[in-house]
């Protein structure tokens, strides 16, 4: 799914401890930067929202 990324949602995401790219999912692959589940993860890797306009959340997330 593809958000739209504006100061509220960076606000927000600071304040609210928002977290949803690769690196705080469970299905993360640390040594290799892949997704376990082997889903094509190069757009969801990122979890800065500063220097973005738009961010692709993955529907698999899952906290780890
Ligand atoms: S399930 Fe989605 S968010 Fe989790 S590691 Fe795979 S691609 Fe990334």
């Amino acid at each position: 799914m593809i958000h739209r990324v504006d100061d509220r949602l960076r606000e927000e995401a600071r304040r609210y401890r928002l977290v949803f790219a690769c690196p705080d999912c469970v299905s993360f692959d640390p040594e290799g930067g892949g997704c376990s589940l082997g889903f094509p993860n190069e757009m969801h890797r990122d979890p800065s929202l500063e220097a973005r306009d738009e961010v692709v959340f993955c529907k698999a997330f899952e906290l780890g």
